[in-house]
């Protein structure tokens, strides 16, 4: 049977807002010596933006970041979402604007999205076709291919056939996913060096390629929440070890850590889903007994390792399935509470 004062426990956590899979949750994270914590969604909002558009090799800032808005706009990482809104931003503004032929969007249209593929911790692909538009002298857009404009009335431009559509197999992502993208199987040393650039300012710098070349960088930047800072230093005073664990690049990983007081040598970045789980293992192994907080899809393995698994409610379903604990806003103070707890619960039934 469980004991009142654990169900008590229980009771008093769902009224702060905290999930328990189970009373005996509570005892798990009582004996709770080290906290992981990913980056992105979890110590930081989430909530990215797109810094900067640099486009390589003869490409256009704008069709990079349209094209990538194309492909992202099907995936539901908040790198995602950041480059999703920038593109059709993107779009927008140049609606008014002239936008020449040979433009690969025109107007705010979404195009088309075929054969979309998303590598978890590593990027998205599919292959873009948009219309074959042009602007006609009166500044009207108008559909070329198999027909001619004459035969069509301005409006309605009919059902495009497949000689109206150009398409492009785009690819968004981090450095070593797009190299497995490109014809070449590599980047450059020149390349090699704007990533250097772009992350040595401190961005998640994001490549993009175009039928197997590379097209340009997207740099975006996410905020540190609040919360974080304030609820990293409680971890410690409760005698927990706080770890950064991340796919994002190192700069940014010792930025986000050194602002909320995470020591150097307890930064992981760089770490592939897989990698992250295996993190967890080798702590455990250490004679540790971890707790995991995650968002992800990607963290949804390492949730599921922990000895304790904890999930942000702002974050995906596959996270809060893995997890044994979901705080329901997006604060880490809520993860100081299910500690606290679970402290003072066990405290008074002992
Ligand atoms: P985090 O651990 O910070 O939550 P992820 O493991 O989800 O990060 O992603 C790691 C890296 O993989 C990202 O920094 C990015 O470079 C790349 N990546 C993942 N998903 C996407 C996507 N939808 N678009 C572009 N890049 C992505
Ligand atoms: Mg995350």
């Amino acid at each position: 049977a469980t004991p009142v004062g654990l169900l008590a426990g229980t009771g008093r956590a769902s009224q702060l807002g905290i999930l328990i899979r189970g009373p005996e949750v509570l005892e798990d994270t009582r004996t709770v010596d080290t906290i992981v914590l990913d980056k992105t969604g979890t110590v930081t909002a989430g909530d990215l933006a797109v810094t900067a558009v640099t486009p390589l090799n003869g490409h256009d800032a704008d069709q990079v970041l349209r094209l990538a808005g194309a492909v992202e706009s099907h995936s539901e990482h908040p790198i995602a979402a950041a480059i999703t809104t920038a593109a059709r931003d993107a779009a927008a503004s140049s609606e008014a604007s002239d936008y020449s032929d040979s433009a690969d969007f025109s107007g705010s249209t979404v195009p088309e999205v075929t054969g979309f593929e998303s590598a978890a911790g590593g990027g998205v692909r599919g292959t873009v076709a948009f219309p074959r538009n042009h602007r006609d002298d009166s500044g009207v857009a108008v559909a070329i291919g198999r027909q001619s404009p004459q035969q069509l009335p301005t409006q309605t431009l009919g059902e495009p056939g497949p000689a109206d559509f150009r398409t492009h197999t785009v690819a968004a992502g981090r450095s070593s996913y797009i190299a497995t993208q490109l014809s070449s199987g590599s980047l450059t040393a020149d390349e090699q060096q704007q990533l250097a650039d772009a992350e040595a300012a401190g961005a998640t710098a994001i490549w993009v390629s175009v039928d197997g070349q590379v097209a340009g960088i997207i740099s975006l930047q996410d905020t540190i929440k609040e919360s974080s800072a304030p609820a990293i230093a409680e971890f410690k005073r409760l005698g927990l070890r706080p770890i950064l664990l991340t796919g994002d690049n190192a700069e940014v990983a010792a930025q986000v850590a050194a602002a909320v007081g995470i020591s150097a040598q307890d930064v992981f970045a760089g770490v592939r889903p897989e990698d992250k789980v295996a993190k967890v293992i080798e702590l455990q192994e250490a004679g540790r007994v971890v707790a995991m907080v995650g968002d992800g899809v990607n963290d949804a393995p390492a949730l599921a390792q922990a000895d304790l698994g904890i999930a942000m409610g702002s974050g995906t379903d596959v996270a809060r399935e893995a997890a044994d604990i979901t705080v329901m806003g997006s604060s880490l103070g809520q993860v100081v509470q299910s500690v606290q707890l679970s402290r003072k619960t066990l405290g008074i039934i002992k």
